[in-house]
């Protein structure tokens, strides 16, 4: 059977990815290979940011989500540096907890109503790759079926079919999770929120996947006690019993099952080549610390889908587009295996304990540079956008050490060579590496274009949505206010701007 793509995986990544190609006219085998049965038996529950929505709405699966009732969580409740509980509150609109079977079988079934052909359970046991195509193998059971495609898409998780090859270790850590019921409610002052706690040797979580059940976890080093499930179970307690608000919050309710699941952290050597990508889980894992692993399995699916277009579309771009994805993704990885460090210092500084003390050490060969980009300070920007906001009039000109250069960006499902922006960097630090095209999905290039012939922000405003479609103009202000920021455009005289 030939197909454009097949797809190895059908959680978050492969879902996304398998919609959003089949709703562009592609022909999509997507192959799962997991149960009903066994995926409620240790599905979890998982904590998603409202930053998520941006992403959902990106890949048109906003509404469905938003449709699903899923609990809202209005922040987080955090033990970490001092031992004393903080409430970290979203911004804005809520964050989601959902349960992840309930979640991945949502997504799978808009990938089918998509035109998706999805095969579940079926296993994938090869791929071989050629120059012109790959060859799956999968099935169930004794049955093997054999599809042929031009792309493979690893969105495998963890089992990683293709990425297992490429795969680079990170720090090894174990979960341990249980399910928590209580018709009396939570030990806390908000139960919708995910609480966090460090402890001496490890650090726990609890997310609720409805008002009476919750799912508490801890990370810990070492090995699982195997399919000894009274073993697990003692195991578990005892590092419940050391995480003390978890323990609080958990005190009027019962434990009715105990599981174990590998959480260590990897990422890539590399994350693609001409025919496959690795997606989501199957590229890198990142602590479930940052809760940000499905939001990133659901931006990299967008971007694989994207990339895969691109180079059945255009294939003279495939090879740009290819690497556009292995810079994203090794950046993400890179980026927050540095903000998990940062964590493990906080709680280094409590408990001097192996288990941080490892975890505070520079990250070894494994982690990837994230490179000198073109990140500006938030506090930066908000200065910049309260001087606009106030100021009379725009007198702003194009930095004279501003570069343009031809970079790849995504416009709508394809990646194009457009000009980008290289900011000119801190002082005596040269350029900055990273070129910028979009910021918060306005073209900053443009407007930094227009900015220095238009005297006024509405006067801008116009002439940008003239120029480049309809935009929000919060969205515009803080792409105008990014541009002075980074230093891009500065102002021409003493009018304060
Ligand atoms: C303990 C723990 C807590 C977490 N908490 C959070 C959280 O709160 N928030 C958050 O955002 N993230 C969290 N994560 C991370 C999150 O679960 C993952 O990032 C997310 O599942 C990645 O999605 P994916 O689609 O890439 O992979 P997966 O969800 O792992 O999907 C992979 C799919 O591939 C299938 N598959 C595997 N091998 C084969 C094969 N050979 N053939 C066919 N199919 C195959 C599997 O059955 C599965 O359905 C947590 C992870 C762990 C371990």
């Amino acid at each position: 059977v030939d197909f454009s793509v097949v797809i190895i995986g059908g959680g978050p990544a492969g879902a996304t990815a398998g919609r959003l190609l089949a709703s562009w006219g592609h022909s999509v085998l997507l192959i799962d290979s997991s149960d009903a049965v066994s995926a409620r038996a240790r599905g979890l529950a998982e904590s998603l940011p409202p930053s998520a929505r941006k992403v959902l709405a990106q890949t048109g699966l906003l509404d469905i989500v938003d449709g699903a009732g899923f609990c809202r969580s209005t922040g987080n409740t955090v033990c970490w540096e001092s031992g004393a509980k903080r409430v970290e509150r979203f911004q804005g609109a809520a964050g989601y907890q959902i349960f992840r079977p309930d979640f991945d079988r949502l997504l799978l079934a808009a990938a089918r109503d998509a035109g998706v052909r999805v095969c579940q359970p079926a296993h994938v046991r090869d791929v071989e790759r050629t120059a012109a195509h790959a060859v799956v193998r999968y099935g169930a059971n004794d049955e093997t079926a054999v599809a042929r495609a031009g792309w493979v898409l690893d969105c495998s998780g963890r089992a990683g079919v293709i990425g297992r090859a490429w795969r680079t270790p990170g720090r090894r850590t174990y979960a341990l999770v249980g399910e928590w019921i209580s018709q009396r409610g939570w030990q806390m002052a908000d139960a919708t929120q995910t609480l966090v706690e460090a402890y001496a040797d490890g650090w726990s979580w609890s997310i609720p996947s409805s008002p009476s059940v919750r799912h508490a976890g801890v990370m810990i080093d070492g090995i699982s006690p195997g399919r000894d499930r009274r073993a697990l179970a003692d195991a578990y307690r005892l590092e419940i019993e050391k995480s003390a608000a978890t323990s609080d919050a958990l005190a009027d309710a019962t434990l009715t099952r105990v599981w174990a699941c590998d959480a260590s952290t990897y990422s890539s050597r590399r994350f693609g080549d001409r025919g496959a990508l690795l997606v989501g889980d199957a590229g890198s894992f990142l602590d479930p610390l940052s809760s940000a692993g499905v939001k990133k399995a659901l931006a990299s699916a967008y971007l694989a889908a994207v990339v895969v277009n691109t180079a059945l579309v255009h294939p003279r771009r495939t090879d740009t587009a290819i690497e556009f994805f292995s810079r994203w993704e090794s950046g993400i990885a890179a980026t927050h295996a540095a903000r998990s460090r940062e964590f493990a210092i906080e709680a280094a500084a409590r408990y001097e304990t192996p288990f941080w003390l490892r975890r505070a050490e520079p990250a070894g060969a494994h982690s990837l540079s994230a490179g000198r980009g073109a990140a500006v300070d938030v506090a930066a920007v908000q200065a910049a956008l309260t001087r606009i906001r106030t100021a009379a009039t725009l007198d702003l000109a194009l930095d004279d050490e501003v570069r343009f250069e031809r970079q790849p960006v995504i416009r709508g499902r394809e990646i194009v060579v457009e000009d980008a922006l290289i900011a000119p960097g801190p002082p005596g630090a040269g350029a900055s590496t990273d070129a910028t095209r979009f910021v918060d999905n306005v073209d900053v290039v443009a407007l930094a274009r227009l900015a220095g012939s238009h005297g006024s922000v509405p006067a801008l405003f116009e002439a940008y949505c003239r120029d480049c479609g309809p935009a929000p103009l919060p969205a515009v202000l803080g792409g105008l206010s990014w541009l002075v920021a980074a230093g891009i455009l500065r102002q021409r005289n003493a009018v304060p701007c």
